[in-house]
């Protein structure tokens, strides 16, 4: 089967940074990739693009209904396709409905879609909205991820991401963690994934080249290759490509979580 993907996270914990950079880093190794930006800020692709923004789906409907592939899949680094769904005005409409429009408008104009070796969704953040579940729901993703850094909310969002994917029977691919320099915190996440049945399958560290590159519009990839970053991603995009773990995760109750997270910061 083909992996298509997805990663969650609290808002602002570096979902798209990931994906775009795990993106670019699995089609240096050779597979073709299709990015499809799920969130309302279609911001997923913009450093695969040189930092140029695309057309979104829903915008390209507004002006018409007949769509074709050029009008909204755009070659990017490394020959990564991307797509960005667009969204509703700021405060009206659902997401969760827009990424639907999409994937069936996708599917209509590029109905071989399936065929790339990795398709990564980069969803919006948090649990809130309509547009977290409606990937999983539809059978659009196969695969999931969630991406935290040891502090205490992303890891508290990560549990409640968790806890909506055994509501609705989803199994976890793993966690990833996107450091931001808290305690021992390679140690706390490692714990946090084997509390909730699952692994920590790639670990980030934070380092400035990752905003520099974005700042200019690229991937770190793309903008410096032989960074010690830009391995981190390869090696991610590596273990993603051959990961075929997936499992039904328990989450922690609210104190076990802070019990966990105090442990660390002892
Ligand atoms: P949203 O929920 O708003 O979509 P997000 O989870 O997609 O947010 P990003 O936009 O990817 O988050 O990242 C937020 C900021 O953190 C960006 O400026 C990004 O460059 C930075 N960032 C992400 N990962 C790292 C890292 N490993 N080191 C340094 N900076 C990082
Ligand atoms: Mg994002």
């Amino acid at each position: 089967m083909k992996k298509v993907i997805a990663i969650y996270g609290k808002g602002g914990i570096g979902k798209s940074s990931t994906a775009s950079n795990v993106a670019a880093a699995a089609a240096l190794l050779g597979k073709k990739v299709l990015l499809i930006g799920c969130d309302p800020k279609s911001d997923s692709s913009i450093t695969l693009l040189g930092g140029k923004r695309i057309p979104t789906v829903l915008d390209r409907l507004k002006e018409s209904p007949h769509l074709s592939k050029e009008d909204v899949i755009f070659e990017g680094f490394g020959g990564v396709l991307c797509m960005e769904v667009g969204g509703p005005e700021p405060g009206v409409g659902c997401a969760g409905r827009g990424i639907i429009v999409a994937i069936e408008t996708l599917k209509k104009i590029y109905p071989e879609f399936m065929d790339n070796d990795l398709i990564i969704y980069d969803v919006p953040g948090d649990v809130v909205c309509g547009g977290f579940v409606a990937p999983i729901k539809k059978g659009f993703v196969n695969e999931v991820y969630v991406l935290t850094s040891g502090e205490y909310m992303p890891l508290y969002a990560a549990n409640n991401i968790c806890r909506g994917f055994s509501r609705i029977g989803m199994e976890l691919g793993g966690v990833i963690c996107n450091s931001r320099n808290a305690d021992r915190e390679r140690e706390l996440v490692e714990e946090f994934s084997q509390k909730i049945g699952s692994r920590l399958i790639g670990y980030i560290p934070k380092d400035p080249v990752v905003q520099a590159c974005e700042r200019d519009g690229f991937s770190v990839l793309e903008k410096a290759p032989d960074s010690k970053i830009a391995s981190v991603y390869r090696q991610l995009a590596h273990d993603l490509i051959g990961n075929s773990e997936r499992v039904k995760a328990t989450p922690l109750d609210d104190d076990q979580l802070r019990m966990l997270s105090k442990k660390y910061s002892e």
